[in-house]
C-alpha cells in the first residue's frame, strides 16, 4: 500500500500505446521520486484516475507490483472521463490515488496452476 491512499499524487503520461480501437494502455510515472518509491500494491487492486476540475473514475492496476517505476492502467474508452483521457498525449499529468480494494489472494495461490478468467 502507499503510504496514506486518500492523498491524490501528479503523475505524468510517459507513454500512450493503442491496443485496439477502443482501449489504449497508459503507462504513467509519479512525480514525486519519494510517492513512486512509496507505491505499493496487489495485484487486482485499482487507482482512482482525478483529471483535475474534470471528474475521476476508478481504473485496475495491470501492471506488476513487482516492477518498479511505472505503472499501467489499461482504459477503455466508454463515456464522458474515459474519452477525455483517450486525448491525452504523453507528457500530460494526471492525478492517481490509491491503491483500493483487496487486491488477489496471491499468498494463497502460490505453487498451484491458476485459471484466470476476466470479465467487464
Ligand atoms: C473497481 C473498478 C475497476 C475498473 N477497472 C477498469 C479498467 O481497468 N479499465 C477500464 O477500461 N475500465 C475499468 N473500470 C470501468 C471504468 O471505471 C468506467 O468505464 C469509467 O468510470 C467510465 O467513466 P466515463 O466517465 O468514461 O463514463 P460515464 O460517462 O460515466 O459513462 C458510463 C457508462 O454509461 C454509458 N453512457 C454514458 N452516457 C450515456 C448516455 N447518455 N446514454 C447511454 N449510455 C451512456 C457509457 O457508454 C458508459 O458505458 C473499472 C471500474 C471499477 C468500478
Amino acid at each position: 500500500m502507499s503510504e496514506n491512499p486518500y492523498v491524490t499524487h501528479n503523475a505524468r503520461i510517459l507513454e500512450v500505446k493503442d491496443l485496439t480501437s477502443r482501449e489504449k494502455l497508459f503507462t504513467l510515472r509519479f512525480l514525486d521520486p519519494e510517492v513512486e518509491a512509496n507505491f505499493n500494491f496487489k495485484p487486482g487492486q485499482f487507482v482512482i484516475v482525478d483529471i483535475r476540475g474534470f471528474g475521476e473514475f476508478p481504473i485496475s492496476i495491470c501492471s506488476s507490483p513487482t516492477r518498479r517505476g511505472y505503472l499501467q492502467l489499461c482504459i477503455r474508452k466508454a463515456g464522458r472521463m474515459t474519452k477525455f483521457i483517450h486525448k491525452m498525449k504523453e507528457g500530460d499529468i494526471i492525478g492517481i490515488r490509491g491503491p483500493y480494494g483487496n487486491g488477489f489472494p496471491m499468498e494463497k495461490m502460490e505453487g498451484s496452476n491458476l485459471i484466470l478468467v476476466a470479465g467487464g
